[in-house]
């Protein structure tokens, strides 16, 4: 998806691309700089704006929206409506005009109140979907900043690092093992390795390595450059109109739901014609016939159904991004009320992401913080060092305080050395930079090559058992000593328990500074500098719910890159494992089968030092069990776990655009509390789906059963084709829609998820339609032939009917508020759509029967305060009924939390 791209006035777009035409990759980097008037320290706000004012916003232009004409066109392609247009042809051919004019106006009158709903709900969702903006990291008044890519301008200087999408086209003038994935524009499905040298004219675009190309992915490496191109001046912008949008997803659901509907409106056709054959059969007139097979098939097909589903699923969108979660697809909407785990990340989504060095080991000793000196023989200090020195972030001070970018693990050892005296932007200017190997994941640490007074060194960071895989000493205060590894182990361990990430740090000396762009070895023969432990506490509100989403059945795991003690240790302190509980880490995974991986996966929550290879297994393994599998991710690697898994989620703040693309749901504040909102924001919507779907079919059964009823009984049809459209189009029209706006059953997260295979009806729900369908029909025929008898005007009797069926079904919708709790004991006021929807739905009907032209076409005539009476009377049967049925039926079957092990017991040898 490129929404980064709008179009732009047309003058602007000119200069843009007049700058395209450029050959920047021919130019020398101090050319590029020249000619952009951009420098190392970036542009400054002033004319930042200057130029975005020149040269407009760096957008494409945005894939066709679905016009309006084409949603209004949309209201007429519904069965129902075919069938109503031949009606209304055949109508007309027997000469009853004025019927045909109202199945007609019927027509209009449904795409006039679809066309609003449709069109509103197909806006909200995409400007929801919208609102994950990709973002840059750029160079602004000498400071690194996030802005929106669509922000960049000309001039800018952007860093790139693994996960992003390149925000405009750069010159590239750094790059430390910088790789990027340039498939989209050259279908070269290797990555193509980036370097700055300038190169000769005429060199083709796929090997223009100094140029980093707007919409291509860093597979790997950091870099940095000058906005050359942007918005339709990039590459991508001359290729743009060639490029495919992700089409328009319909959910399974709704798939299912349109096959439900279809095999309804059969149904009803072919009962109508059979109707309609016998009844002639029977010597009743063809014409007479014919208006009564209309109203059956007008009577039974739930043609608000899928308007009704569009509006539910928006209104779930909309209530998740509230809760701060982005649907990016919409079928994630129906999948996560049915997900039965959740795996999540501990650092940032479960915690704060928020580090604090707490402890730091050195020298064969704990030491305190607080009593570091400034003294390079003392190892201790050196640690410190190493963690400025091999570090990308940066704390400054700015008008708003103190500021900070980057790894927060990096902020904090920042702040760490600043404690002991160490100042980073004095550190590193002494320590020239030569070479990096920025830290990555599944890498698991991170190293750079320094200079100072013509020496070259290089300083590790990273998980302790690998660095300490490096390392062949220990530095003490006179040099290298030898290595206790056990000792080691063990300290890290003891930081670990107590909830603490550890980094291990160590140096080496090393001969020759190598070429700045390339990958640097694998170090080795390092001597150890020491160990710290970092503190993240747990986010507030996460363990509440964590609790609610299992007392939802729904189990929660979590996946760790981190060391076991430490992932174990918060997994405690969130209630998401008990004291001791067994923990896998990637190592004892790589040595599991298939088989055993898919037994360890039914019992343990915790799982360390995870890769994300490592995590696509454990998603593939919980699938192979029969889990439906919400997963979350950040980093480039995890997009095949976040595509494997039923739902991926990324992080808005911390997460990479790889990541946030792959995603079905995007966490803007990266808070599992807002997967535990969305899981049950989920089932609401399914629910609510299941509540008007039940509403429509059991009152449309209730409408056939009358014209069924008095066919057979040979009764005058008590409902006429043009009431059974006023019935189904607008008055129940209104009450429908309501019942997408329920705010949610408080039980909904005590019950076990939905099986996915369940029916959108569930049995009980088909055992009530029979029963409000006999209810309602015995009722209303009642009425009609009591009226009948009583004053021999059919007119009359039939008016009652159809307010008869319009008040039965208001009731009725307070019944399909719950499946199985009282009407009574649901607070009118928590759904006040539902409220004045009725209420209008019922202010209409009296009008009708009151106005002249309505009156007329509706063939209706105005009741009187004792029929009134006893049609709400007679109406109220139908919550009586109800009741009853969810008093006796009062405990569905599968109503009981299935409850699941909250930690596994543990074995012996797992404990470690
Ligand atoms: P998480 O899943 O918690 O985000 P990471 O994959 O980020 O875990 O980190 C895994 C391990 O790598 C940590 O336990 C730590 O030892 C090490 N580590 C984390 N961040 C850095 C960093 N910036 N530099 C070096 N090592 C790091
Ligand atoms: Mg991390």
């Amino acid at each position: 998806m490129h929404t980064f791209l709008r179009p732009a006035a047309g003058e602007v777009m000119e200069q843009v691309q007049r700058t395209e035409r450029t050959d920047w990759y021919a130019l020398e980097v101090e050319e590029v700089e020249r000619r952009l008037s951009a420098s190392h320290a970036g542009l400054d706000t002033a004319e930042v704006r200057r130029r975005r004012e020149r040269f407009g916003p760096n957008r494409l232009p945005e894939p066709a929206q679905k016009s309006d004409l084409v949603i209004l066109l949309h209201q007429f392609t519904s069965p129902l409506i075919y069938i109503l247009l031949i009606a209304s042809g055949v109508t007309f051919l027997l000469g009853h005009y004025v019927d045909a004019a109202v199945i007609l106006a019927a027509v209009l009158l449904n795409a006039l109140i679809g066309f609003p709903q449709e069109r509103k709900a197909e806006r909200s969702v995409r400007a929801l979907m919208h609102l994950v903006a990709p973002k840059a990291r750029v160079l602004r008044d000498g400071h690194e900043r996030e802005v929106e890519s669509g922000e960049l301008v000309p001039g800018d200087r952007v860093l790139l690092e693994s996960g992003a999408r390149v925000p405009a086209d750069l010159r590239l003038a750094g790059a430390t093992g910088l790789a990027i994935d340039e498939s989209m524009l050259t279908g070269e499905s290797m990555p193509a390795a980036k370097r700055i040298r300038t190169l000769a004219e005429g060199t083709p675009l796929g090997d223009r390595a100094n140029l980093a190309f707007t919409g291509t992915v860093v597979t790997s490496g950091r870099g940095w450059g000058y906005v050359v191109a942007i918005g339709s001046g990039t590459e991508l912008g001359a290729i743009a109109g060639s490029i495919e949008h992700e089409p328009r997803t319909e959910t399974p659901l709704q798939i299912r739901m349109r096959r439900f509907a279809h095999v309804i409106t059969l149904a009803v056709v072919v009962s109508a014609l059979l109707a309609f054959g016998v009844g002639v059969a029977l010597g009743e007139r063809p014409a007479e016939m014919f208006l009564t097979a209309v109203a059956l098939a007008v009577a039974a097909i739930p043609e608000g159904l899928p308007v009704v589903f569009t509006i539910a699923l928006a209104v779930g969108v909309r209530r998740m991004a509230r809760r701060k979660a982005i649907v990016r697809r919409l079928p994630a909407v129906e999948t996560l009320g049915s997900t039965t785990v959740i795996g999540s990340d501990k650092t940032g989504t479960l915690t704060e992401n928020r580090m604090t060095v707490l402890a730091l080991w050195s020298g064969g000793e704990e030491r305190a913080l607080e009593e570091i000196p400034a003294d390079e023989s003392d190892p201790a200090h050196l640690a410190l060092l190493a963690g400025v020195l091999d570090n990308e972030a940066e704390v400054y001070e700015s008008e708003g305080g103190e500021r900070s970018t980057g790894d927060p693990t990096e902020v904090a050892l920042l702040v760490a050395g600043a404690h002991a005296g160490i100042d980073h932007e004095e550190a590193r200017g002494t320590h020239a930079l030569f070479a990096q190997i920025p830290f990555e994941s599944e890498r698991r640490y991170s190293a750079t090559v320094r200079e100072r007074g013509g020496h070259h060194r290089l300083w590790v960071k990273g998980a302790p058992e690998r660095v300490l895989d490096m390392c062949t000493a220990l530095q003490g205060r006179g040099g290298r000593e030898p290595l206790d590894r056990e000792r080691v182990l063990a300290a890290a361990h003891e930081m670990a328990g107590r909830g603490l990430r550890v980094l291990a740090f160590a140096w080496n000396d090393v001969p020759a500074p190598p070429a700045a762009e390339e990958e640097l070895p694998e170090p080795r023969d390092l001597a150890l500098l020491g160990l710290v432990g970092l503190m993240d506490p747990p986010r507030e509100g996460v363990p509440d719910a964590i609790a609610a989403v299992r007392s939802a059945g729904v189990r929660v795991l979590m996946i760790t890159g981190d060391h076991a003690s430490t992932a174990r240790a918060i997994g405690e302190r969130l209630g998401l494992a008990e004291p001791g509980a067994a923990v896998l880490t990637g190592g004892e995974l790589e040595a599991l089968d298939e088989a055993a991986l898919r037994g360890a996966v039914g019992q343990i929550s915790i799982y360390a030092r995870m890769a994300p290879d490592h995590k696509l297994r454990v998603v593939k393994a919980l699938q192979a069990n029969g889990e439906v599998v919400a997963v979350t991710g950040d980093g480039v690697n995890d997009a095949p776990a976040l595509r494997a898994a039923d739902i991926g989620v990324a992080m808005g703040r911390s997460g990479t655009d790889v990541a946030r693309e792959a995603a079905d749901l995007v966490l803007t504040t990266d808070d599992f509390v807002s997967i535990g909102a969305a899981v049950e924001q989920g089932r609401i919507t399914f629910d609510n789906v299941r509540k008007v779907t039940f509403f429509l079919v059991s009152t449309g059964l209730a409408s056939v059963l009358v014209i069924l009823a008095a066919m057979a009984l040979r009764w005058p049809l008590p409902l006429l084709p043009a009431q059974l459209l006023w019935l189904n189009l607008v008055t129940k029209g209104l009450q429908d829609v309501s019942l997408a706006f329920e705010p949610g059953d408080p039980d909904l997260l005590r019950r076990p998820p939905r099986s996915r295979k369940e029916g959108i009806v569930s049995r009980l729900l088909w055992e009530r339609t029979v029963i409000v369908g006999v209810v309602m029909a015995v009722g209303t025929l009642a009425l009609f032939r009591w009226e009948l008898d009583r004053t021999g005007s059919l007119a009359e009797a039939q008016t009652i009917a159809l307010t008869a069926l319009v008040v039965y079904s208001m009731f009725h919708v307070g019944n399909s508020r719950s499946d199985h709790r009282s009407l009574f004991r649901l607070s009118p006021f928590s759904n006040r759509f539902l409220l004045v929807a009725t209420g209008a739905a019922l202010v209409l009907h009296v009008l009708a029967l009151y106005v002249g032209p309505t009156q007329f076409v509706l063939r209706v005539v105005p009741l009187d305060a004792a029929a009134w009476l006893r049609i709400f009377l007679v109406a109220l049967t139908i919550v009586a009924a109800v009741e009853l049925h969810k008093l006796l039926r009062h405990e569905p079957r599968g109503l009981q939390v299935r409850r699941r092990p909250a930690a596994t017991p543990v074995p012996e040898e797992r404990r470690a």
